[in-house]
């Protein structure tokens, strides 16, 4: 049902964007603002992003940081990248701790013998090698775990059963993050042995959502593991009649003196080379599917989006900087992006990422301080055909790998995709190339294109717009 009505406003919108394309001779705005058009326009049926994320699951599969899969994903994306013609194309490598999955076996022993579903956390030690067997304590609310004394979970397996629930921007991810980032030092605190938690997940199948955790300093680290969403129920029913106790297995390894890479590339401004507009998205997967909605389509759009603007002559008045993050997942791409590039920063007028799935873009949130200006109007109306609207709050993140370009002061753009279903499969063995609708794609696509054409050619000066928002 959804879909269809999607459907609908998608068809409805590119048939209004065809006739709004104006047919007098253009100002220098004018001329911006149908330029944006044709290549919102063109994006709708290029497949140039959606071919890329097609070869790069068929072909390589998931792309743990770390892996020979992502050496050779970067390798893709540079080759791809010069053979479209991009200006400044290099890999750049960064140390990281390479993490690896291993065996994972949970089963209930008692009160009766059954097997679990689960997914070894991104950074977890692993068990003793037999194993660990002991009695579980539910807590169906994780504030519920931070309430527990100090040695309340001496020897025991703390359980979290906490929901996440359905939204369309994905904010209740954000909200339950501490579940799977913290909860296992939490649990450590108070005695634990290990940790298990519900999926940070929509969906009612089987397959447990994997997704990294933090281990605090000082606080002894126990294995940790996320539940399908049927298990942690099934758990909290048998926890409800009595005692229970599950035997776990995890041999997951890592290895401290790894590498990953981050991939660019750039379309050299015409007139102010110096000012980069930087959009991003990540490379690296976890490595239970291929990687397809998280992040392969968010690459496809970017690169989808700057293949088009590669082909403008002459080129657009600023520098676009395209570029593919390479450690996204386990938080070390984005903090070396910006250590690497602490000369460029000041160079770079506006940043945005795309890391939240394959579906249509709804919304979007303007730079700080953009408010009420041509650019935005502009981008405004050329979005409106596609369905999209403003809200009218300034961006403050648009992802992961620019949040440490953003807290050095570089504004941030961001476009909003439906995320009805994206916590259904993100981060399972069902995030895979066939979940991507190419005509979604698409049309994020085309909202990509416009807002970063549209920047690209502002006079807006976005870095003092938003330190004059701030002050
Ligand atoms: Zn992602």
């Amino acid at each position: 049902m959804l879909r269809t009505f999607m459907t609908f406003i998608w068809a409805a919108g590119l048939s209004a964007a065809l006739a709004s394309v104006p047919m007098f001779e253009a100002s220098a705005q004018d001329s911006d603002t149908v330029t944006a058009q044709k290549l919102r326009d063109a994006a709708l049926t290029d497949r140039f992003g959606y071919r890329f994320v097609e070869t790069l699951t068929t072909t390589i599969g998931q792309r743990l940081a770390g892996t020979e899969a992502m050496t050779r994903a970067s390798l893709l994306a540079e080759s791809t990248l010069l053979a479209a013609g991009f200006d400044n194309v290099h890999r750049e490598s960064f140390p990281i701790t390479a993490w690896m999955r291993g065996r994972e076996e949970a089963e209930v022993t008692a009160p009766s013998s059954q097997r679990l579903v689960v997914a070894t956390l991104g950074g977890s030690v692993a068990t003793p090698p037999g194993g660990v067997e002991t009695e579980i304590v539910v807590f169906a609310r994780y504030s519920q775990l931070l309430a527990a004394a100090p040695g309340s979970l001496d020897g025991k397996i703390a359980v979290v059963t906490e929901a996440m629930p359905r939204v369309m921007d994905g904010s209740s991810y954000g909200a339950a993050i501490s579940i799977r980032r913290s909860g296992p030092s939490e649990a450590a605190k108070r005695g634990a042995i290990a940790y298990l938690h519900r999926s940070l997940g929509t969906d009612d199948h089987r397959l447990a959502h994997v997704g990294a955790t933090n281990y605090l300093e000082g606080v002894k680290r126990i294995p940790a593991a996320a539940l399908s969403v049927p298990d942690a129920q099934q758990l909290a029913r048998m926890a409800a009649l009595g005692k229970v106790r599950i035997r776990l297995v995890l041999t997951p390894t890592s290895d401290e003196h790894a590498q990953s890479w981050t991939v660019s590339g750039e379309v050299r401004g015409s007139e102010r080379p110096d000012e980069i507009v930087l959009i991003g998205a990540h490379l690296d997967s976890w490595d239970l599917g291929t990687g397809a909605i998280d992040d392969g389509a968010g690459v496809a759009i970017v690169l989808g989006a700057a293949n088009l603007i590669a082909q403008l002559k002459p080129h657009a008045k600023r520098t676009l900087r395209v570029v593919l993050f390479g450690a996204e997942e386990m938080n070390y791409s984005g903090p070396a992006y910006a250590k690497m590039h602490a000369d460029d920063i000041p160079h770079i007028v506006l940043a945005g990422e795309a890391d939240f799935g394959a579906r249509r873009v709804y919304t979007f949130l303007a730079p700080a301080g953009a408010m009420n200006t041509p650019f935005l109007q502009t981008l405004a109306d050329t979005l409106n055909p596609l369905g999209i609207f403003l809200t009218r709050q300034p961006a403050t993140n648009s992802g992961d790998d620019i949040a440490p370009l953003h807290d050095a002061g570089v504004p941030v753009i961001a476009l909003r995709q439906n995320g009805i279903d994206y916590f259904d499969i993100h981060h399972t063995a069902d995030d895979t190339f066939d979940k991507i609708d190419p005509q979604e794609l698409a049309q994020a696509t085309a909202a990509w294109v416009a807002a970063v054409y549209l920047a690209l050619q502002s006079e807006l000066d976005f870095r003092k717009a938003a330190k004059d928002f701030k002050n």
